[in-house]
């Protein structure tokens, strides 16, 4: 068959907390030409622990690369026309690998896994002079959340990886470590980096001078030799080492949150955007100003697109438990088979029914970073059944990302005017709904929802040496955003938001 032409393409990974997906677009227009989805396996071993497989990751992209390009194939795509590969992922998420056998050392221990909060506490006792030591340096409130307590606690708990240390075998990274590492070659000459936005979330990283930082690493005792280099999040970092796409350089590397702002262009101090994963995540852009929040936020590196480019800051909200909620009605209570029937739930009654659900799994993240809380069900009656219990788990959804709209109007001083929205649970209509009547302001939702990967292939694209994507806004001609406007009346949104303001103090100081 004659081969379609198509001109250059950008493949994208995008390695996120419950699936892993390979994307190709094509840069002149955004358009996505094919792509692979494999959901990925997560481990509970004890109450908050929460662990997947570093080898059934990559095994994961490995398989998205090879059923996109066959796809491809499918469609004439002459796959020579692929000419840069971007990585996004999860983040914080921590793994420890062996250099010599390429094998992973222990489970890599997610985002949002509480093991480490007996490590937190302890570390919180012995912050030396300054009580903002580590948050003026990093951004980051000291929580389980950020890796170097993961690290911490591995280091101190598999002797394996003591011993990995001790004999100089050790590697640590981020997911986007990992990943690279082991395309590039792994045991045979992998590429052992990160990207600023990936060491920005590991709370060893001093986002000012954007290195490794040594006070940091001295007081969380973590080896500096077993971390990867830094780099930007646009350049050539080396090269595919197998597969249907190898020698293709990989040259692009955002956090997943960070790739969703770049994906959904907010290049200007000011612009925002709110990503519905297993967790939310709401990221304003703040130029080459590093704000700090009075009001529960993060300070996080945005993106550094090029060595010489200069680096953005955001101000971030981050919520632990969004999709993840709705993945919990599914495996845990087993009220639904898919998420999508969440929103067929919620439709047949279109009313929590005065029924409020916080699900704080993880403690509750930010504004209030609270370890202690727990998940609760409030409001019940005689006559609650699951599609209430459906809809309050969609609204809760919409009451955190309120909280951090909120906190995040406040820093800025100018309140947002709509809400850029992205992410698996955006295709829920309920629940966008529900989110501009609890914001009462419009949420503009990309026809293109696969943001994350967009903004991954762009910076891929962008980078010197590759030159195949221009960053101009013109290059997202393919996406239009689909618009929902508030419906109920703004008072009776703030009754609502007020009620829940009681339940999240309920769910507080459950865990002594
Ligand atoms: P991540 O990047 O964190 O892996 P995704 O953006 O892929 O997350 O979104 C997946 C999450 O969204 C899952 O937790 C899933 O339960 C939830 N989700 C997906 N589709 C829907 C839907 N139609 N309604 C509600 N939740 C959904």
């Amino acid at each position: 068959a004659e081969k379609a032409v198509v001109g250059p393409l950008v493949g994208a990974v995008d390695q996120g907390t419950s699936s892993t997906r390979f994307l190709v677009f094509n840069p002149r227009t955004a358009e996505l030409l094919s792509h692979h989805q494999v959901e990925i396996k997560q481990e509970f071993p004890r109450e908050g622990w929460v662990e997947e497989d570093p080898l059934e990751i990559l095994q994961s992209v490995h398989e998205c690369i090879e059923k996109t390009c066959e796809k491809l194939r499918e469609l004439n795509v002459d796959l020579a026309d692929i000419k840069a590969i971007g990585v996004s992922n999860q983040r914080e998420t921590t793994v420890v690998w062996d250099k010599v056998t390429g094998q992973p050392l222990y489970n890599a221990v997610l985002w949002l896994d509480l093991r480490t909060q007996s490590t937190v506490e302890n570390l919180s006792k012995r912050i030396p002079g300054n009580k903002n030591f580590v948050r003026l340096k990093t951004g980051l409130p000291l929580s389980t959340y950020f890796s170097a307590v993961k690290l911490r606690w591995i280091l101190d708990n598999v002797g394996q990886v003591q011993k990995a240390v001790e004999e100089g075998r050790a590697l640590f990274g981020t997911i986007d470590s990992w990943l690279i590492w082991c395309l590039t070659g792994g045991a045979k000459g992998g590429v052992h980096c990160t990207d600023v936005t990936n060491a920005s979330r590991t709370m060893l990283f001093n986002i000012h001078s954007l290195e490794w930082d040594k006070e940091l690493c001295d007081f969380f005792e973590i080896p500096m030799a077993i971390l990867p280099n830094i780099r930007s999040s646009s350049e050539i970092y080396g090269l595919m080492k197998v597969g249907a796409l190898k020698g293709v350089p990989i040259s692009g590397c955002l956090g997943d949150q960070s790739a969703a702002l770049v994906g959904q262009m907010c290049f200007q101090d000011g612009q925002a955007k709110n990503t519905y994963g297993t967790g939310c995540f709401l990221l304003c852009n703040t130029g080459r100003k590093c704000v700090f929040s009075e009001h529960g936020l993060l300070t996080t590196v945005a993106y550094k697109l090029g060595r010489d480019k200069p680096v953005c800051y955001a101000l971030e909200g981050s919520v632990a438990i969004a999709g993840a909620v709705i993945r919990w009605l599914r495996d845990n209570l087993g009220i639904i088979s898919t998420s999508e029937e969440s929103e067929t739930l919620a439709k047949e009654v279109g009313t929590s029914y005065g029924c409020y659900f916080v699900p704080a799994f993880s403690g509750l993240y930010a504004p209030y970073w609270e370890p202690s809380a727990r998940g609760i069900i409030c409001g019940l009656t005689q006559f609650t059944n699951k599609c209430h219990i459906a809809f309050a788990a969609l609204e809760a959804v919409c009451f955190q990302t309120r909280e951090i709209l909120d906190a995040m109007n406040r820093d800025c001083g100018i309140p947002l005017s709509h809400l850029q929205v992205d992410g698996g649970m955006t295709s829920n209509k309920i629940l966008m709904q529900l989110q501009a009547d609890i914001l009462y302001i419009p949420v503009m939702k990309p026809s293109m929802p696969e943001t994350t990967a967009l903004g991954a292939a762009m910076a891929a694209g962008a980078a010197e040496g590759v030159g195949v994507w221009s960053l101009a806004p013109e290059d997202l001609a393919a996406v239009t955003m689909e618009r929902f406007e508030p419906q109920i009346n703004a008072e009776e949104s703030e009754v609502r938001y007020s009620t829940w303001k009681r339940a999240v103090m309920k769910s507080m100081g459950w865990v002594t």
